[in-house]
């Protein structure tokens, strides 16, 4: 059952109605359902579990999507390692409570920084995107006297038949290194001094609502191991990516157990320890985003109800034509009449709207509307642009609802710049 329902006539997440929050705590807020996100990770752990040995698979959750520390730590306590981009992520995920040795750290522009923090963590392995950055890794290593277990995140080349903005596993993106020339890199990498090459990683792109291109991505990749073991490399670990999609829009996503059949049938046989990077799919249908009517502008053939969230606050519908299915807070009569709207944020841009001829009862100033499926690439993505503060996060339990984020200060916006003593 869905965590974010109607009952009484209003908008309910779990116990509590999402009226009630935003009375408390204000809007624009992000709300997250912790039992959606326990339902969520424990479909992928029951999954596995069911097809793998146990000890054999580490789902390490993509902290990008939403790297709030009450939702890591609430994964944590569930057995979730993490998916990490920057050092950043790897600082929130350490202080969250996932332990050093369940987290693996992708991205192709890890700075020398990040790269000594993680070799000091000791994190399960970094994911290495191109072969200068293996001379720094093997560098920080050996400074630290250690060998650090890296994967090559390969490319294999697939279509992942996603948004063009999304999609990471084509020889034209920036992501990965060509598996055809992985073989020789692996080569290379056996012999350096910190580097121990132990695994191979993929990572085809997101929201992906098809299985196929899954499972010619994990062939390739388990060719590859093939080739790297006959070589000599000793492979123990292949990392699958995250990438499973979600419905917006009431579209069919891939069935979990389905993707981890591929896993079993495909990367199993192959005796490695397999971590799994969904983020997406974890978090996205936890998360509504609160926003309050300001108002209703009538225009000669447009109605736009001006909101208080911006784009600012959910980049999505800006960046990717994104679609959010949007709520109103109070369940609307059966059979109510509708009309269109234009749902737009405050922000100066006009690519800063939610939704265009939107059907919705009659609604005006003061209307609470839950903006759904913004649990993963939401608050994570939000910005400070026109001098907006960041929106508070609220993660509810049952009856409970607490603040996991404040609202951002204005004056602390505004307070970190600061003029040089030259200009006056
Ligand atoms: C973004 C990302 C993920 C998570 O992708 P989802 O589509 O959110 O599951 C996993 N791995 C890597 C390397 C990523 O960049």
């Amino acid at each position: 059952m869905s965590t974010i329902a109607y009952k009484n006539g209003v908008l309910q997440m779990e116990d509590v109605p999402l009226e009630k929050i935003a009375q408390k705590h204000g809007t624009p807020l992000y709300c997250y359902s912790a039992r959606q996100l326990t339902d969520n990770f424990r479909a992928y752990q029951t999954a596995l579990k069911d097809v793998l040995p146990q000890d054999t698979f580490t789902v390490c959750y993509a902290c990008k999507a939403n790297g709030n520390q009450a939702v890591l730590h609430l994964l944590g306590t569930l057995g979730a390692g993490a998916d990490v981009v920057s050092g950043g992520e790897m600082l929130r995920a350490l202080k969250a409570g996932i332990p050093h040795g369940k987290i693996v750290f992708s991205g192709v522009g890890k700075t020398a920084e990040e790269i000594e923090a993680a070799v000091k963590n000791d994190i399960l392995q970094i994911n290495v995107e191109s072969a200068p950055e293996l001379e720094r890794i093997s560098a920080a290593a050996v400074k630290a006297g250690t060998k650090t277990r890296v994967a090559f995140r390969v490319n294999p080349d697939v279509d992942a038949d996603t948004h063009e903005k999304i999609t990471t596993g084509r020889s034209e993106n920036k992501f990965g290194i060509d598996i055809k020339s992985a073989p020789a890199l692996y080569r290379k990498a056996k012999d350096m001094a910190g580097i121990a090459p132990t695994g191979v990683a993929v990572h085809i792109g997101s929201q992906l609502m098809k299985l196929a291109p899954f499972a010619e991505a994990f062939k390739r990749i388990a060719a590859l191991v093939g080739e790297l073991r006959a070589q000599g490399n000793d492979i123990a670990t292949v990392d699958v990516g995250g990438g499973l999609g979600v419905p917006y829009q009431g579209e069919t996503p891939p069935d979990i157990k389905k993707y981890v059949g591929l896993i079993r049938d495909i990367i199993a046989p192959l005796g490695v320890h397999v971590v799994l990077e969904p983020g997406r799919s974890i978090a996205a249908d936890a998360g509504v985003l609160l926003a309050r009517v300001q108002y209703l502008k009538e225009g000669d053939n447009k109605r736009f109800l001006i909101v208080d969230a911006g784009m600012n606050d959910l980049m999505r519908p800006a960046l990717y034509d994104a679609y959010h299915a949007i709520l109103p807070c109070v369940e609307p009569a059966p059979n109510a009449a509708t009309v269109k709207y234009d749902v737009v944020g405050p922000v100066c841009e006009t690519s800063d709207t939610f939704r265009t001829n939107m059907e919705l009862p009659q609604t005006g100033q003061g209307a609470l509307l839950a903006i759904m499926t913004a649990g993963a690439y939401g608050a994570s993505m939000a910005s400070t642009y026109n001098t907006r503060p960041l929106p508070a996060e609220v993660l509810v339990g049952g009856a409970a609802f607490d603040i996991v984020r404040p609202r951002q200060r204005t004056e602390d916006i505004v307070a970190a710049d600061v003029i040089p003593a030259w200009l006056s």
